[in-house]
């Protein structure tokens, strides 16, 4: 076995045991496998180990992975920061963009997405605890966004991601997801479409499904440090 693929062995297993502490099942949590700086011969790895969905943040690194690896069924998910002017690779070349926080970026996305392609599904990026350095809109512009992104025929508004700040004590970043969870559901009772909330990373996505996170985004717990 590829050291690839015993790390998503082995984090599918803590997968399944943090889900049964809250008794839910593993299926309603997805692993997003996050490549960005790493090879497309890392991510032909983890594709042979059964992972379908990667994450990236850079658009021009992005856009040449997808194209190398074409041949392969990948869901490919945008999590970086968006320029409005990389909106049209985005829209052609994702599957996913977990990063939308602006009305200006999902009208662009809509427009460049074409019409032989599946809507684009989209997370709206929340940033509930004031981070100045990170993207993501408060609660209230979130609702608004998720009202516009609902009338955008080629958008399908499919929930939101948030990357809430480290904590060093365990409960206090529970406590911080919990928060999140709120806001999904706030949003799932207005639009019961919405299905995911991205939350979760290599240091804290126990805590994270614990308080409900559908969806994680795992780098460096599956193909190690970055440069
Ligand atoms: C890099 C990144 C991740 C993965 O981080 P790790 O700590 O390596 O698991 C997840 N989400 C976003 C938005 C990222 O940019």
């Amino acid at each position: 076995m590829s050291r690839i693929a015993s790390h998503l062995a082995d984090l599918q297993l803590q997968i399944v045991k943090t889900c049964a502490k809250r008794r839910i099942f593993k299926h309603n949590v997805q692993l997003i496998a996050v490549s960005k700086r790493h090879s497309a011969e890392s991510i032909k790895e983890a594709f042979a180990a059964g992972q379908r969905d990667f994450g990236e943040n850079q658009v021009q690194e992005a856009v040449d992975k997808i194209s190398a690896l074409s041949d392969l069924d990948i869901n490919w998910h945008m999590i970086g920061a968006i320029q409005s002017r990389k909106c049209k690779d985005i829209a052609q070349h994702f599957d996913w963009v977990q990063s939308v926080d602006r009305l200006k970026v999902a009208n662009k996305l809509n427009e460049h997405r074409s019409e032989n392609q599946a809507p684009l599904n989209v997370l709206i990026q929340v940033n509930l605890f004031g981070e100045e350095q990170k993207a993501g809109v408060d609660a209230e512009s979130c609702k608004q966004l998720a009202a516009a992104i609902m009338q955008l025929p080629k958008l399908r508004l499919r929930g939101l991601m948030a990357i809430p700040p480290k904590q060093t004590e365990p409960q206090a970043q529970l406590q911080q997801f919990e928060q999140i969870h709120q806001l999904y559901q706030e949003l799932q009772n207005l639009y019961p479409q919405i299905d995911t909330l991205s939350m979760g990373m290599s240091g804290d996505f126990e805590q994270a499904i614990l308080a409900g996170s559908t969806m994680i985004r795992l780098g460096t717990a599956i193909f190690g440090a970055r440069d």
